[in-house]
């Protein structure tokens, strides 16, 4: 994040798909806001996913990171498509996007699930559930049970396996310290036979769990400055030093976020039962990833998620919709370009500080859904609305 000032450059990632033309429809918003709100953003394009693949052989070549680092945001549309879906690994369009996460040290993944009040009948849930539902996941996005070693299935004799295990993180860090914790104990496998054992570690170190932390408080802070943490701390210890870390950083750090914790379990129902009573949400890696896309389906078209990728506040952060390349209806004028325009709004918000601006964009977008435009995947039958493209609707909202 940088703080405010009168031009930024910005790289922009336009990926496969849809990905060009709601880039384009996107920049065109953001030109219009600029002009009218007196400030300037410099945009260059630089290559990632099967694009990248196509031109340069790698589908996030270093001349894209570098121009990622040294601009003060990055806005990504979205990668992937049949076309590259049997490429080994390496070469797949996903592994740019990893492999950018990666290197610029994205730890957090920021995902709102608003639902807008023209678009409460898009919501599989009911009108009085989702009414009015504005909820932020912060999900940690580089640790717990995805990057903890010891990994694996191994087959085991009964008898033998007692193993004291070191553990660590698959990146190295924190790895062969020589610590060591009992993974299985041998009266599980008591029969003599060999059996298969598949492990996996949550692990989470406190520098880890404060960072997020800190992300949260500043993200409740300018919402409504209420923190819901959400954990396991009644079964697992590692949640237990989740539970501890965020209370010791919320309590001394951030004097105006009111901080509740949650367990996991309680939390998935509560998402369904009762949705409005969460501002923002934090929690680990795992449980991001289920609470995220349960929010989610609050709002109902994916079409409408924006979502934002950050890290230490020094480095740019990624702004990108939930959304996929879609390309059953690329080169089609048919894609929904709101998720992105809104990605936009929360890249003024969080890493430009230019809130106001961030207001207005989504401001824009609401007054564009009143007037009953509707792209495809939000367009109900019957709702009296003008289906339009993603042309069409990324020219009502600039104007
Ligand atoms: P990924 O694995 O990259 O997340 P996915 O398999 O989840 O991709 P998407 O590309 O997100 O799939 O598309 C899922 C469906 O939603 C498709 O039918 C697609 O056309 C539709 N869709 C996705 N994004 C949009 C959008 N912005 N506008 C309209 N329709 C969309
Ligand atoms: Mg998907």
């Amino acid at each position: 994040a940088v703080t405010r000032k009168d031009s930024y450059s910005i790289t922009l990632l336009p990926g496969d798909g849809i990905g060009p033309e709601i880039m384009s429809a996107t920049v065109g918003v953001l030109s219009a806001l600029t002009s009218r709100c007196g400030f300037e953003l410099e945009f260059a394009e630089a290559l990632i996913g099967g694009a990248a693949i196509d031109a340069v052989g790698d589908p996030f070549p270093d001349a894209s990171l570098e121009r990622c680092l040294s601009s003060d945001s990055v806005l990504l549309s979205c990668i992937g498509g049949y076309k590259w879906d049997s490429n080994p690994r390496e070469l797949r369009p996903e592994s740019g996007l990893l492999k950018m996460r990666k290197s610029m040290g994205l730890f957090a993944n920021l995902r709102p699930a608003k639902v807008l009040d023209q678009l409460v009948d898009a919501s599989t849930l009911r009108r009085e559930v989702v009414e009015g539902v504005d909820v932020m996941v912060v999900r940690e996005l580089t640790g717990d049970v995805y990057f903890g070693t010891p990994k694996g299935i191994d087959v085991v004799d009964g008898e033998l396996w007692s193993s004291f295990l070191a553990f660590g993180r698959d990146d190295g860090v924190g790895g062969g310290s020589g610590v060591g914790i009992f993974v299985f104990g041998s009266q599980s496998y008591s029969s003599s036979g060999r059996k298969r054992v598949g492990y996996n570690n949550m692990i989470y170190r406190e520098d880890e769990i404060e960072r997020i932390a800190r992300v949260a408080g500043d993200v409740a802070s300018k919402r409504s400055g209420r923190l819901c943490s959400v954990d396991k701390a009644n079964v697992l210890d590692v949640s237990q030093l989740w539970r501890d870390v965020v209370t010791e950083v919320i309590s001394s750090e951030f004097a105006d976020v009111e901080l509740s914790h949650m367990y996991v379990d309680n939390a998935a129902m509560q998402l369904i039962r009762y949705p409005k009573q969460f501002d923002t949400i934090v929690t680990g890696n795992i449980f991001g990833d289920i609470l995220s896309d349960e929010a989610s389906m609050l709002v109902g078209s994916l079409g409408m998620l924006p979502s934002a990728s950050i890290g230490d506040g020094i480095g740019p952060g990624v702004f990108e919709p939930c959304h996929g390349s879609a390309p059953d209806i690329a080169g089609t004028d048919k894609a929904n370009p709101l998720a992105l325009i809104l990605s936009a709004a929360m890249m003024l918000r969080y890493d430009l500080d230019r809130d106001e601006e961030a207001t207005i964009l989504e401001r824009s977008v609401e007054a564009v859904l009143d007037m009953k435009l509707r792209t495809a995947d939000i367009k109900q039958e019957g709702d009296g609305c003008k289906l339009v493209g993603c042309i069409e609707m990324g020219k009502a909202v600039a104007e």
